[in-house]
């Protein structure tokens, strides 16, 4: 907070971003922010929950969730990669490996740590506003952040890092708003509080979030059965040790999903033949990803995404051993039962839900009679179905358009928010899952601190810019 003059004039020859959003990227960008210009940013944080760094993978207290990704790749800092490692050792257990696949509430706790080092390297640089972002205007050459409590807020540059939307309800024939036996989102805080532990619940969709929720369930000491319903059945694979295979996709490979599916199979048989596996074939893909996204066209990304995205799903982003054993065992013991199909009715009475599907094999239709039904369908991406007032604001005012495919905002090469008219903004910048429209791979830690870290290089360098043109800054109202 400004104090007095002095602090007020120095301030005003800072540049000032603000960042909506406290989860992983926000606070890793806040503390890049800091680090790399030496504290001569300063930064204003608005994150409605109370702690910062953990947004909805973090949040969890169950010491069962575990990271889907090896601690090795975990670090914060992409220039650092033992960050994280080091971190576990001296605050968790010091025997931790470069392998395990540690709990997300321990990352939650080491991304706060991220941000509190540097802020003590940095006094009064960084300010956590708890509090909800409602709408962003233009005013002159600064942006204007209006919160839910009223306050408004002033910065020059606004990085908009929302993390993942809330699930978009599948639509079942049969339910009403009032449904009282249904979730609609299992990340909502005690959405999942008044589960007994002798019901028996319908999970819809089978994905993490589906894998998340059944783990949930038994740590609470759930004893009902978990049935999970996707139209496929198709569970994520589970992570397992393999000898790494050499990267193999390159410019003159093809550019059509058929072309470069029919070469992952040639690389998954030979990958086999030589003792290694599809995960190390999967895997070596993952630093061309977003490149490959971008070589496809859109008639091309469009073919990926109705055919081959469930498939792509499961065998990408895969679970941990721990966490895959579990479910196989429950699987196998009968507490998880496992079905394929399309809903057809939902009908709700006093003694619970009765859920129609066609089964996808028989093609007849299967009647399930559950307590509860929990919506697992992952993460809503189209943005003209998030009901967000952020969101819908920046779009209403043109500062915002989705992408072509529906996955997010449409966004520049380096993150700056396209407007309606196709015009990329110098004020505001998304990072994170709403960039999937241009990259694809960008939900995972890996993906997610080079985009920290460039983006915070691109800040960085505007305020260095701007201050040899400092007319410019010193006129900048800093109104925090
Ligand atoms: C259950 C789950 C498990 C995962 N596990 C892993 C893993 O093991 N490894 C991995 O690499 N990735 C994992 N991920 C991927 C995950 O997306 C990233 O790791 C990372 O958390 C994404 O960070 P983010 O900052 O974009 O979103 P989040 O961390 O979700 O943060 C977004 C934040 O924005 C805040 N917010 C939103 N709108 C507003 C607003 N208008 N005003 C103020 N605040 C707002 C939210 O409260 C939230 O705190 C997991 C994801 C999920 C959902």
């Amino acid at each position: 907070m400004l104090t007095n003059q002095t602090d007020r004039d120095q301030k005003m020859s800072q540049l000032t971003v603000a960042i909506v959003g406290g989860g992983f990227t926000g606070t890793t960008l806040a503390a890049q922010l800091l680090r790399s210009s030496g504290g001569s940013v300063s930064v204003v944080l608005i994150e409605r929950g109370a702690r910062l760094g953990r947004g909805v993978a973090y949040s969890t207290e169950c010491t069962e969730h575990l990271l889907n990704v090896r601690a090795r790749n975990m670090s914060a800092y992409p220039d650092d990669p033992e960050h994280f490692l080091e971190w576990a050792r001296l605050n968790h257990a010091p025997g931790a490996s470069a392998d395990d696949y540690l709990p997300r509430p321990l990352y939650g706790q080491y991304i706060t740590s991220v941000l509190q080092q540097e802020i003590e390297r940095h006094p009064g640089q960084v300010e956590h506003v708890q509090d909800e972002a409602v709408s962003i205007s233009r005013v002159g050459e600064t942006a204007e952040i209006r919160l839910r409590s009223g306050r408004r807020l002033f910065a020059d540059r606004v990085v908009i890092a929302l993390g993942n939307f809330p699930p978009g309800d599948p639509r079942l024939q049969g339910r009403t708003p009032h449904s009282l036996c249904y979730v609609s989102n299992p990340w909502k805080a005690g959405a999942l509080g008044d589960v007994s532990h002798d019901e028996n619940v319908l999970l819809v969709g089978s994905g993490l979030t589906s894998v998340d929720v059944a783990i949930t369930l038994r740590g609470r000491g759930f004893r009902g059965t978990i049935h999970i319903l996707s139209r496929r059945g198709l569970l994520p694979q589970t992570h397992k040790a393999t000898a790494l295979w050499p990267p193999f996709w390159d410019e003159q490979s093809p550019r059509t999903v058929r072309g470069l599916l029919r070469l992952i199979r040639t690389q998954v048989k030979a990958a086999e033949k030589a003792d290694s596996g599809w995960r190390a074939v999967i895997d070596s893909l993952r630093p061309f990803t977003q490149e490959i996204w971008r070589s496809l066209s859109l008639t091309e990304r469009r073919r990926f995404l109705r055919h081959v995205r469930p498939y792509w799903d499961v065998h990408r982003h895969r679970i941990a051993p721990a966490v895959g054993a579990r479910i196989a065992s429950q699987i196998q013991d009968g507490e998880i039962e496992l079905h394929a199909g399309r809903i057809k009715a939902y009908a709700e009475d006093i003694d619970g839900v009765e859920v129609t599907y066609r089964d996808r094999e028989s093609r007849q239709l299967e009647r399930l009679r559950v307590d509860r039904v929990i919506n697992c369908t992952g993460p809503e991406s189209d943005c003209r179905k998030v009901d967000d007032p952020l969101l819908t604001n920046l779009m209403r005012q043109k500062l915002a358009r989705p992408d072509p495919l529906f996955l997010g905002l449409d966004v520049s090469p380096d993150g700056a928010l396209i407007d309606a008219h196709g015009a990329p903004s110098n004020l505001l910048y998304a990072i994170g899952p709403v960039r999937k429209g241009s990259l694809w791979e960008t939900i995972a830690v890996p993906e997610l601190r080079v985009q920290v870290s460039e983006l915070s290089s691109l800040l960085v360098g505007f305020d260095a810019w701007e201050k040899e043109r400092l007319p410019f800054v010193t006129e900048v109202p800093v109104a925090i």
